[in-house]
């Protein structure tokens, strides 16, 4: 073990997650790649974790902080006038699609879904709320009510009274062989069996991601959500997309994740890669739900002028270089490279995902963390997980070329035709 690892067991709580069994400390990064303590380079195919989102020591996104940290005001608080702020939230508003929509800034996406729940429940003075089978929205006590991902959910002290509802996993034997329409049919006809016979009076909102993170990057096919909104509607439920992962293009087919099924939501919740490693989440809602809470609040750290700073240029930058069709140019070679390989390797039970964001589900946990160690061997990093511990995620930076994106996918079929072999 080595002496920062023993140093990290000594303080820190053992559910901490560490990829590998020889963690690497990160100490530099450029463009798509980083550098660890001992010179070893890697492709980073998971973005740190979805969190740099345009790379490592962007030009744009470092100027920017500099610009601000020259001018002597690292942060005073959200009781005054912030500038950045203000031009951040006016550009996800209008990016949001949602009607009147207003924005609330906080430092993660669990206070962000916090904020969201709260909303949703005081709007519908309702502890009712509808999630999805093997979500995870964070790990604070509201957030973990609408988690139902058991190895990422600690307790069952919740506050809120949660109904969980299919929609991502296809992959069970009762759903195999349906086509997406009879699927999308079960899935509504389950939802109104549960408003029907399972809830306590109102509902306040459905919460989801649109592709499940954690959950291994299982999806739900396009149109599913389209359906609910509709029972939704008719009942007075509010809907929250959970974006944290599947915000600003990574999918290459929409903006945001929800947009793939013709979806406006009432709230949608961002985290993770939009200061591109700086800490910034939000809430961007439905303005008369946004203004509805009687209290006076704040986030004392929420939308400060560092983090703003470094949002502010990396969306701009997401926009003004279409990182969207990147994405979708990407991780098109990239898929179809692992649906090819998939049809010779036998290990490989599943390629999935949209954009870039994909998962390789293979049959077993330990071939899982085999590929993991051989994968990072031959210098690439990607995230490991699921439902069953099978599943290989990766979501690399946006930034990503059709160059490296050729490199990453040979280093993953080579890691993958390794384990195959040995499998025998
Ligand atoms: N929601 C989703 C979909 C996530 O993937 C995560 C984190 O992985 C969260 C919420 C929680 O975000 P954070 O870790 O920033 O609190």
């Amino acid at each position: 073990m080595s002496e920062l690892l023993a140093r990290h067991r000594a303080v820190m709580p053992n559910w901490l997650a560490l990829n590998y069994t020889e963690p690497i400390e990160i100490v530099s990064g450029k463009g798509n790649r980083v550098v660890d303590a001992d010179g070893k380079s890697y492709l980073d195919f998971f973005a740190g974790i979805l969190t740099n989102m345009i790379g490592y020591d962007v030009p744009e996104v470092r100027e920017a902080v500099e610009r601000q940290l020259a001018t002597g005001v690292v942060h005073t608080s959200t009781v005054y006038l912030l500038r950045g702020q203000i031009e951040l939230a006016e550009k996800i508003a209008r990016l949001s699609g949602i009607p009147d929509a207003k924005v609330f800034f906080t430092n993660s996406g669990t206070e962000a879904n916090e904020t969201a729940l709260l909303l949703a429940t005081y709007a519908r003075k309702s502890d009712q709320v509808l999630a999805m089978r093997q979500s995870y929205h964070g790990r604070s006590f509201g957030a973990i009510s609408v988690t139902s991902n058991r190895s990422w959910k600690n307790n069952s002290l919740s506050p809120l009274n949660a109904h969980f509802l299919h929609g991502a996993d296809r992959h069970l034997a009762q759903f195999r062989g349906l086509s997406d329409a009879e699927y999308i049919k079960v899935c509504v006809d389950d939802l109104r069996h549960v408003l029907a016979t399972t809830v306590a009076g109102d509902v306040a909102a459905l919460i989801a991601e649109p592709i499940q993170g954690v959950g291994g990057f299982t999806m739900a096919p396009d149109g599913l959500f389209a359906a609910y909104k509709e029972v939704l509607d008719e009942q007075g439920i509010l809907f929250i997309s959970d974006e944290v992962q599947t915000g600003w293009g990574r999918t290459g087919s929409a903006f945001f994740g929800i947009q793939n099924h013709g979806v406006t939501p009432d709230m949608m919740t961002f985290a993770k890669g939009l200061g591109n490693g700086f800490a910034v989440g939000g809430v961007v809602a439905r303005g008369d739900l946004m203004d509805a809470l009687p209290a006076v609040g704040l986030a004392t750290f929420g939308g400060n002028p560092i983090s703003m700073a470094a949002a502010n240029a990396t969306l701009d930058y997401v926009l003004d270089h279409d990182l969207q069709a990147n994405a979708a140019r990407t991780g098109a070679l990239i898929m179809d490279g692992l649906r090819e390989a998939a049809q010779r390797l036998r290990i490989v039970k599943d390629v999935r995902g949209k954009g870039l964001m994909f998962a390789v589900e293979l049959e077993t946990p330990a071939q899982a963390a085999r590929f993991m160690e051989e994968s990072k061997r031959a210098g690439l990093l990607a995230g490991k997980g699921g439902l069953y511990g099978t599943a290989i995620r990766m979501a690399p930076p946006l930034t990503l070329t059709m160059d490296e994106a050729a490199e990453g996918l040979g280093i993953i079929v080579h890691a993958l035709e390794v384990i195959d072999a040995e499998a025998g």
